[in-house]
């Protein structure tokens, strides 16, 4: 059975009572060994949970599915060259988010959880929000005050209870873990659950890649749910013998907003408030609303996956995000600009691709999501 681990001080816990954190303060993994059978994964439904031996839900009657995943992988031509890229936004409520809730909102059912509080920059809100509504769990999402109409719209249609916070991201975090001393927190960056249910990104392009990984991957990164969910899935295809190789993970984060990009640049183990000085400044809004974190909670995490993959990190600034918005559009993908964030730099890293190499990325969100900004 699996346990809950801290990976600061290394002590273990039954998933008996829940938890979200370590008495230490920090975030938790969660020990689990995934198993893959190709033959029986190939008679399965197209959806995310074909690869159940890999997923920590075992009985059926807690999944809670709307038969999400298994999104496209569509060949995409680039100045630099042709990439593969998955289609994140096609999922049930438009967000690659549905890979974690589906997961970790199954588990809540599984705890015999009545009522939940999470808090977002609006995406994993919805996500959150719609698997709760399907299991008939209570939910309050906490957002800051400036999330995007349309995402504060949808949270509340799932019938979630919408907290509004003045102020950062942050101060919503804060709101978030007051309430979460009394209802359970079903955190898309604290709980592990939701990592586990991520992980089906890597499982998915390896099943379209013929059973191969890439050579690359060009992802986001706020709170790097998807990031790690991809690295860890990744890794556990190794250690089960399907892959010889973990992608190189290469992260995008946005110019005004760049925590990571700091830590990674200046060699340090764990991210620091961001330099109020240059091009790294806090205060600027960037249009990239669903990757401006100041403080990502696994933020030691990401950098040791970044350096053990032999990846890096890039930054775009908002002219190149609004360049690339209208670029998407016109290759018949509207996207939102969090998500052209990402392809903004994923073409930077094309310009030093090998000529073999073979690259994935994503398109993470709709379009629908977020116009305020757009045109
Ligand atoms: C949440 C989100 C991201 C970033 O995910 P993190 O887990 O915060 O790294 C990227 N794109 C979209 C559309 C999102 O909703
Ligand atoms: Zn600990």
């Amino acid at each position: 059975m699996e346990r809950f681990f801290c990976p600061t001080c290394k002590r273990f816990y039954s998933l008996h009572p829940m938890r979200w954190r370590c008495d230490c303060g920090s975030y938790l993994d969660l020990e689990f060994k995934s198993k893959f059978f190709t033959k029986i994964i190939l008679k399965r439904n197209p959806t995310l949970w074909r690869y159940r031996e890999a997923i920590p839900i075992h009985q059926a009657t807690f999944i809670l599915s709307m038969n999400e995943g298994f999104t496209p992988l569509e060949k995409i031509e680039f100045k630099g060259g042709q990439v593969r890229v998955k289609m994140d936004y096609l999922f049930p409520t438009g967000s690659y988010k549905d890979r974690g809730a589906t997961v970790l909102v199954s588990k809540m059912k599984e705890w015999g959880v009545k009522k939940v509080v999470e808090d977002s920059s609006g995406n994993a809100g919805s996500a959150i929000a719609a698997y709760c509504a399907r299991a008939g769990i209570e939910c309050e999402i906490y957002v800051p005050q400036s999330t995007s109409r349309e995402k504060l719209v949808q949270i509340q249609a799932y019938g979630a209870v919408l907290k509004k916070v003045e102020g950062s991201r942050e101060r919503t975090a804060e709101k978030a873990m007051e309430a979460a001393s009394g209802i359970p927190y079903a955190s898309h960056c604290w709980n592990p659950f939701f990592l586990h249910g991520t992980k089906t990104f890597a499982f998915e392009v390896w099943e379209q890649m013929d059973w191969k990984a890439p050579d690359t991957l060009v992802l986001p990164i706020g709170h790097g749910t998807l990031f790690l969910g991809a690295h860890l899935g990744f890794k556990e295809l190794k250690e089960a013998g399907m892959i010889k190789r973990i992608p190189k993970m290469i992260g995008i984060q946005s110019a005004s907003c760049a925590p990571l990009y700091q830590a990674f640049k200046k060699g340090w183990k764990e991210t620091r408030p961001i330099e109020k000085s240059g091009r790294l400044e806090t205060e600027k809004e960037t249009i990239a609303e669903g990757i401006a974190i100041a403080k990502p909670v696994r933020g030691r995490q990401i950098l040791e996956a970044l350096r053990e993959s032999g990846g890096e990190i890039l930054v775009v600034g908002e002219e190149e995000i609004e360049d690339t918005l209208k670029e998407m559009g016109r290759k018949g993908h509207f996207i939102e600009p969090t998500s052209a964030a990402t392809i903004a730099g994923l073409k930077k890293y094309l310009r030093k691709k090998r000529q073999k190499e073979m690259v994935v990325s994503t398109l993470t969100g709709m379009g629908l999501k977020s116009t305020g900004n757009m045109l």
